[in-house]
């Protein structure tokens, strides 16, 4: 296993987020939103054993990124990190689920095992209370530079350009913004305006566009997968739907092509968009 990298997103979307992260000798989870029989199912799917995790990491403190790390934690061991401000949202909300059974809930580490970990600061969601101090990644292993960020109103000019040239990157591209623009002017859809206007703000989601946008100064030749993340679609109401793969996926090949580069772009799902599918594991190194 010395000197391979690996990554899968076992499901991204507002419902559940989990991704899957392996080097030479670590293995870890970032977020957790699955439930944890799901993540052991589609981690036994690579043959990964929970219980050789080394750590999940929890981005911030909505439920879709930390519903089953108590149960993760009680029942496999696996340590917990996560910033105080995110451990004190998610224990201060009725919904906090199993989180209570996390004992000893870590700040982020340095470095687990022959993984580095740098955090970054993101805009997202209503405030401490409700997310916590909501964080992206940037993982170094094996000489490779993995970036993880979903949940952004708009990416800090710092995250950006510490993202420069990574060999990877799971990126959210929440939403069409003609989509929601045009649902925030039909009457139709009045009950969402709040939600809506939320998400298309400096605090909500990250759009196709703005994905784009930062793509356009983060991909280098040494960029060789992008997984699009967090997309708002949804399965029992399409109608419902902010946005789908084929159009975030298109935008970016398109952005892609027009740097001349040879990034793929890997298909994440959402938990129960397609029965339990998840992204392919990608080898990185
Ligand atoms: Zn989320
Ligand atoms: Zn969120």
């Amino acid at each position: 296993m010395a000197g391979r990298v690996e990554l899968c997103v076992l499901a991204s979307g507002s419902s559940a987020n989990c991704t899957y992260l392996a080097s030479g000798t670590t293995r870890i989870l970032v977020d957790c939103g699955l439930p944890a029989r799901e993540i052991a199912r589609r981690l036994a799917e690579i043959s990964v054993d929970p219980k050789c995790l080394d750590g999940i990491l929890i981005s911030h403190a909505h439920t879709d990124h930390f519903r089953s790390a108590g149960t993760m934690f009680a029942k496999y061991h696996i340590p917990v990190f996560t910033m105080a401000e995110t451990e004190d949202a998610i224990l201060g909300k009725p919904s906090c689920g199993s989180f209570w059974r996390v004992r000893d809930c870590r700040r982020f580490p340095g470095n687990l095992g022959d993984i580095s970990i740098e955090t970054f600061e993101v805009p997202h969601g209503g405030g401490a209370r409700d997310a916590g101090r909501p964080v992206g990644f940037i993982f170094k292993s094996q000489g490779q530079r993995i970036g993880h960020v979903t949940d952004v109103g708009e990416l800090p000019r710092p995250f950006i350009k510490a993202l420069h040239g990574v060999d990877a990157l799971v990126i959210e591209a929440n939403y069409h913004q003609p989509t929601v623009r045009k649902k925030l002017r039909d009457p139709a859809f009045a009950g969402d305006w709040m939600y809506l206007s939320w998400v298309d703000g400096p605090t909500g989601h990250l759009s196709n566009g703005q994905c784009v946008e930062a793509l356009g100064e983060i991909l280098t030749d040494s960029t060789r997968a992008v997984f699009p993340a967090h997309l708002s679609e949804n399965h029992y109401n399409p109608r419902r739907d902010n946005n789908d793969f084929q159009t975030a996926s298109s935008v970016i090949a398109l952005q892609v092509a027009g740097m001349g580069l040879r990034t793929k772009i890997f298909r994440t799902y959402r938990r129960e968009k397609t029965e339990g599918q998840r992204s392919e594991l990608v080898k990185i190194a």
